[in-house]
């Protein structure tokens, strides 16, 4: 077995521990694969796998794998998006997790509106409140999100997080658990109105405990593919 498969299969494994401590279903908890600085190779193999949720964080990247790759596969944006750089991937994006402005929400939607598309999107929090980390935060999620989920070409489906990076993952529970808290909020405030939300979050170090907290999606690299080589 190739170590990519090895490692895809170690991932599962985790995950289904921590569905069973935390008695959930493993159907609930989607894997996305977050393949930047990954080669189109590598990708195909855990495409073959069977994973069709990858997550990528750079547009230029994206939209030449999102032509080079299978058409069933269901692209993730989960890197900061800059407005002028939506027309790029909106045609084959399955959901864009980093909507971390009204601003950009709007463009978004104008750029989806154009197109007589809507766009799956999950609102960024920085629950962490972290300097170096884009998004909102637990005061102005509330009234962002109202203006967001109201917005023509956008489809709101919940929250996304990236907790701060730690050696033991215990530290992110909490952030985890504000999450879920906030998202739970809005919807018994009535802001938001679906019968279910999602919620994106856990990474390579912190996924077990996002999963036990409720992550609808984690978003894993490294265990994955290995470490990123920037350069
Ligand atoms: C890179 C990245 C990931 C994956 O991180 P790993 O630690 O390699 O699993 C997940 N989410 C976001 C937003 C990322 O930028």
């Amino acid at each position: 077995m190739s170590y990519l498969k090895e490692n895809l299969e170690s991932v599962k494994e985790q995950i289904k521990a921590s569905c069973e401590k935390s008695k959930r279903d493993p159907e609930d908890v989607t894997l996305i694969a977050v393949s930047k600085t990954k080669s189109e190779d590598m990708i195909k193999e855990i495409y073959d796998c069977g994973v069709r949720d990858f997550g990528e964080n750079y547009v230029q990247e994206l939209s030449q794998k999102m032509e080079d790759l299978p058409d069933d596969i269901r692209w993730h944006m989960i890197g900061h998006l800059q407005t002028n750089k939506i027309k790029y991937i909106i045609d084959k994006v399955y959901m864009i997790h980093s909507v971390d402005t009204l601003h950009l929400a709007e463009a978004i939607g104008k750029e989806a509106v154009k197109r007589g598309k809507v766009v799956k999107c999950l609102l960024e929090v920085n629950v962490a409140l972290e300097d170096t980390k884009f998004g909102f935060n637990s005061d102005n999620i509330e009234e962002n999100f109202e203006k967001i989920k109201n917005i023509e070409g956008i489809d709101v489906w919940g929250l996304m997080t990236s907790a701060p990076y730690v050696e033991n993952p215990e530290e992110n529970r909490q952030y985890f658990v504000q999450l879920r808290a906030l998202m739970v909020d809005l919807k018994d405030k009535g802001l938001y109105n679906k019968e279910k939300f999602l919620l994106s979050m856990g990474m390579t170090n912190d996924y077990n405990v996002a999963v036990e907290e409720g992550a609808d999606f984690v978003r894993i690299g490294t265990a994955i593919f290995g470490a990123r080589n920037y350069n």
